[in-house]
C-alpha cells in the first residue's frame, strides 16, 4: 500500500489519501447511476468537529465503496439488562470483564471502542477465562 501511495505522489505531485473530509450528497445521473460524491472539509475545535464553508468539492467517481468502522454498540441489550455504558461503549474493567451487572462481562470492540483483532483475541480469551472461573465459585457455593 505504501508503495501505491509514493507511485501516486510521484506521479501527480500529491498525497493521495485525503483526511477530514465528510461525504455531503452523492452525485448521481437520471436513472441513479453513481456519477461522483460531494465533499466538505472538516475541522477539529473544541466543540468537536465542523464543516469549513467554501470547501465543498466534487469527486469524479462510478464506484463508491463504504468501509465503515464500528461507531458503538447497539442500546437495546445495555438498556434492556440496564448495564452501564460511556462514550457508546459497556463499562467494564479489564481485570475480570465484569460489568455492574452480576452475571454479564463485556470484553473487545465493545468494551474498548473500535480497535483490533488483536486486541478482541486477547480480551475474548481472557473474559472466557473470567466467565469460566465466576462459574466455577457458583458451583462451589
Ligand atoms: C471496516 C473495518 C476494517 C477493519 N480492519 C481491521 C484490520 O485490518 N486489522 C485489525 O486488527 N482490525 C480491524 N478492524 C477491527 C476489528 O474488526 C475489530 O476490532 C474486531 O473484529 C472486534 O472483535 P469483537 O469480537 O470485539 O467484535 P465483533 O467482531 O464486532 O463481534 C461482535 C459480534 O457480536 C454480534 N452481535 C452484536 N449484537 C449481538 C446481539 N444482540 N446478539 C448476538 N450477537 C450480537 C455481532 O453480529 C458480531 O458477530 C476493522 C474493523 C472494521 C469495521
Amino acid at each position: 500500500m505504501d508503495y501505491a501511495h509514493k507511485e501516486y505522489e510521484t506521479r501527480f505531485g500529491r498525497e493521495p489519501r485525503a483526511y477530514g473530509v465528510q461525504t455531503m450528497r452523492y452525485d448521481v445521473d437520471h436513472i441513479g447511476n453513481i456519477r461522483g460524491v460531494y465533499t466538505q472539509i472538516l475541522e477539529e475545535t473544541p466543540e468537536g468537529m465542523v464543516v469549513v464553508d467554501g470547501t465543498e468539492r466534487h469527486w469524479p467517481a462510478d464506484l463508491v465503496l463504504l468501509s465503515i468502522g464500528f461507531e458503538g454498540i447497539e442500546p437495546t441489550v445495555p438498556r434492556e439488562f440496564d448495564i452501564a455504558t460511556k462514550f457508546n461503549r459497556i463499562v467494564a474493567n479489564d481485570k475480570d470483564y465484569r460489568t455492574n451487572q452480576d452475571k454479564i462481562f463485556a470484553a473487545g470492540d465493545a468494551r474498548r471502542g473500535q480497535s483490533l483483532v488483536v486486541w478482541a483475541i486477547k480480551e475474548g480469551r481472557a473474559v472466557a477465562k473470567s466467565v469460566d472461573s465466576y462459574l466455577q465459585q457458583k458451583v462451589l457455593v
